[in-house]
């Protein structure tokens, strides 16, 4: 969690006139939109593969990524990392008492 929250801090000083809520939620969906495309050429539907050749990892990882740090900028902006904190904490315990992971 802390690496995401040094990348929105990071990201916030390179990019100062792009942290309004309607631009993160506008980036978040075009980086969503770079996931659909990656998992599109991944999954070989479409011309990707012909344009592109095979599907990388790395590229995959990276606008997984990219999204990610889009939804922690949100949670820093509205100042509820201890909020999202609590709810990963609480849905992990929640699948522990259901017998769902260790
Ligand atoms: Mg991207």
């Amino acid at each position: 969690m802390e690496r995401f929250y040094k990348m929105v801090e990071a990201s916030n000083k390179r990019f100062p006139n792009g942290v309004e809520p309607f631009q993160m939620a506008t980036r978040l969906l075009e980086e969503c939109g770079e996931v659909a495309a990656e998992i599109n050429h991944w999954q070989g539907s479409g011309l990707k593969r012909q344009k592109r050749g095979e599907p990388s990892k790395e590229a995959l990882a990276n606008e997984l990524r990219q999204s990610i740090v889009e939804l922690f900028k949100i949670a820093v902006y509205y100042s509820v990392e201890k909020e999202l904190e609590d709810s990963i904490n609480q849905s992990i315990q929640r699948s522990k008492d259901e017998g769902l992971i260790d």
